[in-house]
């Protein structure tokens, strides 16, 4: 499992977010405030994994 820490700048809160995934998968997303949080987790892992 990796682990990485990311900053939301979707909003002005800048969330810093700490996500976890595998071959791909998020598994655990902790730190945003709302859901774009986890869409931005998701778009973070996507890019790594490609
Ligand atoms: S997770 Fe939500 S509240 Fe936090 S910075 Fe991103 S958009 Fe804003």
């Amino acid at each position: 499992m990796e682990r990485i820490k990311i900053t939301c700048t979707a909003c002005r809160n800048q969330c810093e977010i700490e996500v976890e995934y595998e071959e791909g998968e998020v598994i655990e997303v902790t730190g945003n405030g709302c859901m774009r949080g986890m869409a931005r987790a998701q778009q973070t892992v996507n890019e790594l994994d490609s």
